[in-house]
């Protein structure tokens, strides 16, 4: 499937990343996986998707594939204008530290580092100025202006991960991957963290894609992509719990 085929009346100038034809296949021969088996996907700007499917099934991935952490056996990626096969670890290192934000399930903050250092790392790093008022208002929206000085250790695990998802909005990345974001919180930790992902959305027109296995936190999403056995196999527009919750259920009986 083509990306141009993914979202109705998309042009493919309008995907933050689209994925072409793409074969993910480990090892070789007999033994060989194809964790993915020609995935044509479009994730449009300023939308939240949410990727699920059982374990197995190519999320993780996908979504290493699209953010330039793997190469892919064979089809295109395109972040914005760029596609990154072919391009050099050294361009794809800076395609993702300059338009690509993370937010992990271990939040993988530096421990010696306040938040707000943590928050600036990225932006520090590429040797880019830090747009205070930018700065200000994310960590105003996410209520973590009076924590900015205390190190992760001294953090909840929401507040880390509220740190964590600052750090990857503050350098207005083209698209932000978020994998099981929610998956070492506790429920109210994990909703407020999905509720600041979609105001992302809303606010800032954030492009946001997610992996999760809650069909919870997948209805959150404006968007959500099902994945079995390495293709889309679902695609819902504005999901709710019970419509993800069917569509695995569906592939489950299916298998
Ligand atoms: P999910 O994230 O949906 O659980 P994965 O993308 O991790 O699925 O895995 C898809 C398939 O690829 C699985 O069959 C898995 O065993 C296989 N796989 C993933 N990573 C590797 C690897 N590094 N080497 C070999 N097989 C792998």
């Amino acid at each position: 499937m083509s990306p141009i085929d993914a979202g109705a009346g998309a042009h493919r100038s309008d995907f933050a990343v689209a994925a072409n034809d793409l074969v993910k296949v480990y090892g070789e021969g007999d033994t060989g996986v194809r964790a993915l088996d020609g995935v044509g996907v479009g994730f449009a700007r300023g939308r939240f998707t949410a990727i699920m499917g059982p374990s197995g099934s190519g999320k993780s991935t996908l979504m290493h594939c699209l953010a330039g952490l793997d190469t892919a056996t064979s089809g295109t990626i395109t972040v914005g204008d760029t596609e990154l096969t072919g391009l050099s670890d050294r361009e794809l290192t800076a395609v993702r530290r300059d338009r690509i934000g993370f937010v992990f399930q271990a939040f993988n903050l530096l421990p010696q580092l306040t938040a707000e250092q943590n928050i600036t790392l990225p932006l520090d790093l590429a040797g880019k100025p830090v747009d205070r008022s930018r700065l200000e208002h994310i960590v105003d929206v996410l209520g973590i202006g009076t924590r900015l000085s205390h190190r992760p250790g001294e953090l909840s695990g929401g507040q880390q991960q509220r740190v964590a998802l600052a750090r990857a909005l503050v350098s207005r990345p083209e698209v932000i991957f978020a994998d099981e974001p929610t998956g070492n919180l506790d429920s109210r930790s994990g909703a407020e963290v999905l509720g600041f992902l979609r105001d992302s959305v809303r606010d800032f027109g954030q492009t946001v894609v997610m992996v999760t296995h809650d069909a919870g936190a997948a209805s959150h999403a404006d968007r959500v992509l099902v994945l079995g056995d390495g293709q889309v196999v679902e695609d819902i527009d504005h999901p709710t719990g019970e419509s993800v919750t069917h569509a695995l259920r569906t592939l489950d009986g299916a298998r």
